[in-house]
């Protein structure tokens, strides 16, 4: 009867409220905890129950300390073995797995980065789960939203998995505070693994500034910089603010920057205090990457370019006189 059925989906949320628990897995470079792995862990603390904490590769241990001691984190949870050193999907997904069934993990976190969107994707098949991707708000332990269409609209998810796994945009959450005391720390052995890839390199550019998905600041450059040297114009800008440098799909594909620098929906999602969008129209696929900031300043010289639509502060000119004097006079 719908009164049975009625009475068991109660109990069914009841019992699966008593037994939540969380898993996160933790992105670390060079011993220090990618940044935004703190907002993933902030995201899952919000589900109530215990939170764990993976942390995987050699020398985990160090990254592990730093883990221990953040607020919520009930427990870490590390894989020390070199075999996890770069974070091949193949080989983090089944030990992801391990973890899960050792911890009874409920839900299952990883932010919405290039790393995440590797791993959690196998290790939802693993377990036979369907991934909910790029959350943004949880309204309860298996309700989400999410934007879809480049961020135009909200999708609002209700999962019925058992286990629920999950990629979280960092920007729409805070990230977790330090705290005083640590928390235990506890070693697992890795599973056995037999890796179809192997590890030959990276080539990874080098650069005194901030990491663009985390700046506070961002200024960006659109096609208008026209060249290599022209692109200077907006270095020279974020190096006199302390910020990251990023750019439009435009600027990046005519060569004037690396692709690494790209903002929008398939390139980077930023929400900075400041961004400063130069020669860039505001295309919705721009948009997607960084409506989200506190402060807009768009720098164009159409006056009815759609930037100024979101920008609280516009300076209509152009950007070859205008940017160079800020820059001088900041
Ligand atoms: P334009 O649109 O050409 O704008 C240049 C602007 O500079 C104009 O507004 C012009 O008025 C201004 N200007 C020109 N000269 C000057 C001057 N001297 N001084 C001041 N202003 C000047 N785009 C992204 O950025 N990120 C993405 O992730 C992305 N993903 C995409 C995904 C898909 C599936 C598709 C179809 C497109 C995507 N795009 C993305 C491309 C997007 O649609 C736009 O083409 C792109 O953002 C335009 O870049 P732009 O604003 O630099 O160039």
């Amino acid at each position: 009867t719908s009164q049975s059925i009625n009475f068991s989906s109660a109990l069914g949320r009841v019992n699966s409220r008593a037994l939540l628990s969380s898993l996160v897995y933790v992105e670390h470079k060079n011993k220090i905890i990618d940044p935004a792995s703190l907002n993933t862990l902030y995201a899952a603390t919000k589900f109530g129950g215990p939170v764990s904490a993976l942390v995987a590769g050699s020398d985990a241990q160090q990254v592990a300390a730093q883990v221990a001691q953040l607020e919520g984190v009930e427990k870490v949870i590390v894989a020390n073995n070199p075999v996890f050193d770069h974070e091949r999907a193949e080989i983090m997904a089944p030990l992801l797995a391990a973890v899960q069934k050792n911890t009874n993990a409920t839900h299952v976190l990883a932010s919405h980065s290039s790393v995440g969107k590797r791993i959690l994707p196998r290790f939802a098949a693993l377990i036979d789960s369907q991934q909910i991707s790029d959350i943004i708000e949880i309204q309860n332990e298996s309700t989400f939203v999410r934007p879809i269409y480049a961020g135009n609209a909200l999708e609002t998810v209700q999962s019925s998995d058992q286990i629920k796994v999950i990629t979280v945009r960092s920007t729409a959450f805070p990230q977790v505070a330090t705290k005083d005391s640590a928390s235990p720390i506890e070693d697992t052995s890795a599973p056995e693994v037999s890796a179809k890839s192997n590890w030959v390199g990276e080539e990874v550019i080098k650069g005194d500034r901030p990491d663009l998905a985390s700046a506070k600041i961002v200024v960006s450059g659109g096609r208008a910089v026209k060249s290599v040297e022209g692109f200077e114009i907006i270095q020279k800008l974020a190096d006199k603010l302390g910020g990251a440098v990023g750019a439009s799909r435009a600027a990046v594909d005519a060569g004037y920057c690396d692709n690494s620098l790209q903002v929008g929906q398939t390139g980077k999602i930023v929400a900075p205090n400041l961004y400063i969008a130069i020669g860039i129209s505001g295309a919705i696929q721009h948009l997607a990457g960084m409506k989200d900031s506190k402060v807009i300043v768009a720098i164009n010289k159409d006056a009815d370019s759609p930037i100024f639509q979101v920008a609280d502060y516009g300076l209509v000119g152009d950007l070859f006189t205008i940017v160079p004097e800020l820059t001088e006079k900041i």
